[in-house]
């Protein structure tokens, strides 16, 4: 049961990237802890929520899914006011997802606050022997454009955590 905390700052942050990457399941692992086997594509939901400490800091972490607007290149300039974070996620096993991601970096400088606070996720780390993206080629993109970097696996929940996390002590120094 969540006690009735005073809440300090509430952090938007937006979750981009390719259809089919796993950005709806690394909201659920990371807000829920959970894996939704037969997950349909997003329909309607437009965040969740958690709330946790930084720095003796309790910060509501509101997290906005993008209900299935990639697919249309249809993500609004609303979606991103006042985000002051990004999880761009691509699939480690999805080279054109991958290509994307300098797509996707548009936008947000387009679209978002400029000091945005952007993660550059390969989800799906987890299928090993599908990889095709090495970690060394994010590594090097993510240092070109000054992102952070993080892989993870939303199925088994390596690094969810952590890169969530992450984001949200960048954003907390930024604020
Ligand atoms: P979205 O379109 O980016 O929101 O992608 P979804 O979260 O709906 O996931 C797309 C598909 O990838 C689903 O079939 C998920 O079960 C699968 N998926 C998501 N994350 C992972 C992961 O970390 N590992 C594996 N193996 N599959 C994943
Ligand atoms: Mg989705």
């Amino acid at each position: 049961m969540q006690t009735l905390e005073k809440i300090d700052y509430v952090f938007k942050v937006v979750v981009i990237g390719d259809s089919a990457v796993g950005k709806t399941q690394l909201l659920g692992r990371f807000t829920k802890d959970e894996f939704c086997i037969d997950s349909k594509s997003t329909i309607g939901v437009e965040f969740q929520t958690r709330t946790l400490t930084i720095k003796n800091k309790v910060i509501k972490a509101q997290i906005w899914d993008t209900a299935g607007q990639e697919r249309y290149r249809a993500v609004t300039s609303a979606y991103y006011r006042g985000a002051l974070g990004a999880m761009l996620v691509y699939d480690v096993t999805k080279r054109q997802t991958f290509d994307h991601v300098a797509r996707w970096v548009d936008e947000l400088r387009a679209h978002a606050d400029t000091s945005i606070v952007i993660m550059l996720v390969g989800n799906k780390a987890d299928l090993v022997d599908l990889r095709t993206i090495p970690t060394e080629d994010a590594i090097e993109f993510a240092e070109e454009q000054e992102l952070f970097f993080s892989e993870t696996s939303a199925l088994n929940g390596d690094n969810v955590e952590k890169a969530f996390f992450r984001l949200l002590e960048e954003i907390h120094g930024v604020v």
